[in-house]
């Protein structure tokens, strides 16, 4: 079941970024942050509302209706309107956060890379750039549409969606990454 109206409050709990619903005086925030930046001459404010005499500080983020939101001790929060838009908000803040700090090697090279729980066989992007065809073609990936969304394969100038690669012999699998882009993984 997806709630669209639904506010949703997304905050850095340890190493990891959770989700939850929004109090009252964040969905007053948001909404009142939603009316401030209807007006496109305030895009590129930051706009200020006080809570009870608390100020909090929000600006748009670069998602469809969510906001960073800092309040007065530096402490930073996310609001997201729809449980679509704070599922994605979410997992982009986990994928991206500088506290998440394990690595692990690349199945391939053995080169340190940043570890994605969803990506738990990703390749580097040095192994990631030299993928080749069972028959020894290189094989390219790319997403054919609008956001670096979709996947697609090129062989020889033609196109496809073929996603079995090899990287140095080991079979490898390319696919579409949530938040757009292409991801490599090994699957031996
Ligand atoms: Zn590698």
């Amino acid at each position: 079941m997806t709630n669209q109206d639904q506010i949703y409050c997304i905050y850095l709990d340890g190493t990891q970024y959770k989700m939850s619903g929004a109090r009252p005086y964040q969905c007053a925030a948001f909404h009142a942050a939603e009316v401030f930046y209807a007006d496109e001459k305030n895009n590129t404010l930051k706009y200020q509302f006080n809570n009870n005499g608390y100020i909090f500080t929000l600006k748009k983020h670069e998602l469809a209706s969510t906001y960073k939101m800092m309040k007065e001790d530096n402490t930073v929060q996310y609001l997201a309107q729809g449980d679509v838009a704070a599922n994605k908000l979410l997992e982009s803040m986990n994928a991206t956060s500088s506290v998440l700090k394990e690595t692990i090697p690349c199945p391939i090279c053995g080169k340190v890379i940043t570890y994605y729980a969803r990506y738990p066989k990703m390749v580097c992007g040095d192994c990631g750039s030299k993928t080749v065809t069972a028959t020894g073609e290189i094989i390219e990936f790319y997403n054919p549409y609008f956001l670096g969304s979709g996947f697609g394969s090129i062989v020889n100038g033609k196109k496809g969606e073929e996603h079995i690669c090899y990287i140095y012999g080991k079979k490898c699998c390319a696919g579409e990454a949530r938040f757009g882009g292409i991801v490599i993984q090994c699957c031996e």
